[in-house]
């Protein structure tokens, strides 16, 4: 077991410390920054004024049911328009006066942030990379919204102590389900599409949704099986959350819908992680939109709580990220 894994530290007793700390029985994101820069590291979240390939044009009107017209945009920015360079400048002040942060990385957050020809795209990112020292680029996507030539040029980014990381959404593996949510791509789009970044190098981040309409958890711990056969270097796993401007949220007034609370998320939450790799960096285990556009659930335990209420319920089991496998691993 490695020094990110103290398994046996926490079992012989006290409280687990809430700042994502290396005690941990999994390997939280902000132990592989303080790993990898040996200081916190933070994201500086842009909106690159994008929109998303499932909403326009065949699929106007359309969109994941899940989703409302903020799309993925990040809370800070508030719904006000403001230039690339504008938002980078007030992201590295608020932060360095905050937090006296030093070591900043450049995250294309909203929407779909490779919808645009590739010239586009090298401009933009180009811009914001212009703007700081940063010490990596992140860019948010959908699989249907990227090719080769995109990939190429994610790609062309990386260089020794500067990554490039994708974040693809998926959500579920599961066909029936993708259809349902209107997600307007398929499991062999994302898995293409991964197989591009994974092929030169990029980085990979998936984010899945656990709860989604239709769902048990055999189908969730499908997802994560087949997702974590590709091994990507980072997870972000979240709740299902339902704006009140999305669609999924009428199904939820006309009593179509329940989704897990507190609880029965974090049970999922320590099955999947004991199916993943070890070396995978779990990035996020829930979400929390802003409160004036997330109306259900109202009341769910907040971000630090569910890592630590994941954390107790895996070392109750005597358990830890990987555990599953390693029993596979010893069966073989
Ligand atoms: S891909 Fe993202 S931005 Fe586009 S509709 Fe779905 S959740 Fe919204």
């Amino acid at each position: 077991m490695s020094a990110r894994f103290k398994l046996g530290a926490l079992l012989r007793g006290g409280p687990i410390p809430h700042n994502g700390s290396m005690d941990f029985p999994y390997r939280t994101y902000s132990s592989y920054l303080k790993e990898k820069y040996g200081r916190p590291a933070y994201r500086v979240g842009v909106d690159g004024g994008f929109s998303c390939p499932n909403r326009e044009g065949d699929r106007r009107g359309g969109g994941c049911t899940y989703c409302d017209p903020f799309g993925s945009r990040s809370a800070y920015l508030g719904e006000g328009d403001m230039d690339l360079e504008s938002q980078i400048r007030r992201s590295l002040g608020a932060m360095k006066k905050r937090y006296r942060a030093q070591v900043f990385m450049l995250y294309f957050q909203a929407y779909t942030s490779t919808y645009g020809p590739v010239e586009e795209l090298r401009a933009l990112y180009d811009r914001g990379l212009g703007c700081y020292d940063f010490s990596e680029l992140i860019v948010s996507t959908r699989p249907d919204c990227l090719n080769s030539e995109k990939a190429d040029l994610l790609a062309s980014y990386a260089r020794p102590g500067f990554d490039v990381w994708a974040e693809l959404g998926l959500q579920s593996v599961h066909g029936e389900t993708l259809s349902r949510i209107n997600r307007g791509h398929d499991g062999e789009d994302f898995f293409r599409a991964a197989a591009l970044l994974k092929k030169r190098g990029i980085k990979l981040t998936v984010h899945l949704i656990f709860g989604l309409p239709g769902e048990d958890r055999a189908m969730m711990m499908e997802t994560v099986r087949q997702v974590n056969r590709i091994r990507p270097e980072g997870i972000k796993i979240h709740n299902l959350h339902i704006p009140s401007r999305s669609p999924l949220y009428r199904e939820y007034e006309l009593g179509e819908l329940t989704f897990p609370g507190s609880e029965r998320h974090i049970s999922y939450l320590a099955d999947a992680l004991e199916l993943l790799h070890k070396e995978t960096v779990i990035m996020r285990l829930t979400t929390d939109t802003p409160s004036p556009r997330n109306s259900v659930p109202g009341v769910f335990l907040n971000k630090s709580e569910v890592s630590r209420r994941t954390a107790e319920l895996l070392l109750s089991r005597g358990s830890y990220q990987g555990k599953r496998l390693d029993k596979i691993n010893s069966m073989a």
